[in-house]
């Protein structure tokens, strides 16, 4: 039988190593017990680790909407106005979800492609006042933009007494996001993708000023998402329903894997791999979507070339090269490819993945010449 795996080059979920996959296979244990709570324990000082957080960092078992969900419905109550900067597609979720819960969207429209700036922000929590959260997705993985001024908005945030929330769904664990330094209050990320580990499960850092406005919001969260609640039962190591406990056999061994490496280490492996992919692309005349100084290490979103199909280039890449990427989401849906460079990342999946677009290209009939992708990316790695 032919081998089904293909090298998974998705903006999430991404590679998952062997040594994570079988600590799935680990025997089942009660979530009430002993071996419970020193899975909890090894889980959540790894969790601390990688968030660089002092800070109570929280397990829920959904995916990275959920604790995006949890985060907000966890501080804004009915009428609480929320700076949100819509710079793409998973910004306009959380904005989506911010007036679900009641709350009264500011919203800072930036072109796809594009990140806020500091001032932009302050500019709209100085005029609306009484500002309550601002949520910023911190890497847009619809675009490929990281929002690189975001210590700036986090030290806006604070001066003027509104919280902030970090969605770092995308880039946690791939660049550097120190949660205490930055001042963070709520930073929410999900397993499947720096991390390198399968989805299933979310995380979220909660600070002591979010606590304050948690513990005096008049309106309840849901049920699910209560961070009181999961606050309660984690005092006394457990959660308060039934936690995917072979996934958190997975992420305890994903997050071992990170302390292996060192957090600098990983950060300048992601970077190096970024930069070769940027490289490659435009050696191939191709250009980045997110513009230059905004463009993200962890998702790499390239414009096709006119007249390439989106669903058709990334099939062959699929089917005849076994490299899977992602196309565009949103109104960008049919002219961007985007490829996750997270969590496992080296040099042979950036070659191999330019390889299979070069050569997806050719098959199409578009005029490439093969090999000079690959020649851009290697400059990168042997400079
Ligand atoms: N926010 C960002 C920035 C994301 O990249 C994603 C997923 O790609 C999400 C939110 C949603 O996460 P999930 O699909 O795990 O719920």
């Amino acid at each position: 039988m032919i081998d089904e795996r293909r090298l998974i080059m998705l903006p999430g979920p991404t590679n998952v190593p062997d040594r994570v996959m079988r600590a799935m296979l680990k025997p089942m244990i009660n979530h009430r017990g002993p071996e419970f709570v020193s899975l909890l324990d090894s889980v959540s000082e790894g969790l601390k680790y990688v968030f660089e957080t002092k800070q109570d960092v929280y397990v829920l078992t959904s995916s990275g909407t959920g604790a995006v969900e949890c985060a907000i419905s966890n501080v804004v109550n009915p009428g609480d106005k929320v700076v949100v900067p819509v710079l793409g597609y998973f910004s306009e979720r959380v904005k989506e979800k911010v007036m679900r819960h009641g709350g009264k969207v500011v919203e800072i429209p930036v072109e796809w492609g594009n990140a806020p700036t500091a001032k932009q922000i302050e500019d709209a929590v100085k005029k609306e006042k009484n500002v309550k959260l601002i949520a910023v997705v911190h890497n847009e993985t619809s675009t490929g933009v990281t929002v690189r001024e975001l210590p700036e908005i986090c030290r806006i945030a604070e001066e003027n007494d509104a919280l902030i929330l970090a969605d770092s769904i995308s880039i946690l664990g791939g660049d550097h996001l120190p949660v205490d330094e930055w001042n963070i209050d709520l930073c929410v990320t999900g397993s499947q993708k720096c991390l390198a580990c399968p989805p299933g499960l979310a995380m979220v850092s909660v600070g002591k000023r979010a606590w304050e406005t948690i513990e005096k919001k008049t309106v309840k969260p849901p049920y699910y998402f209560d961070l009181g609640s999961i606050r309660d039962y984690a005092s006394r190591k457990e959660t308060p329903f039934t936690p995917a406990i072979s996934l958190y056999y997975a992420l305890d061994e994903a997050l071992k894997m990170i302390r292996e490496e060192g957090l600098e280490k990983r950060f300048q492996r992601h970077a190096e791999c970024a930069k070769a992919f940027y490289s490659g692309f435009e050696a191939l005349g191709l250009k980045p979507y997110a513009s230059e100084n905004v463009r993200s290490n962890t998702v790499i979103a390239i414009n096709l070339p006119s007249g390439v199909d989106s669903a058709e280039i990334r099939e062959i890449m699929k089917e005849r090269y076994k490299v899977v990427v992602s196309g565009g989401l949103g109104k960008i849906r049919q002219l961007i490819l985007r490829i996750g460079c997270m969590g496992t990342i080296s040099e042979a999946e950036v070659f191999t993945t330019i390889n299979a677009f070069e050569n997806a290209l050719a098959d199409l009939k578009y005029p490439v010449k093969i090999g000079a992708g690959i020649e851009g990316a290697r400059k990168v790695f042997h400079s």
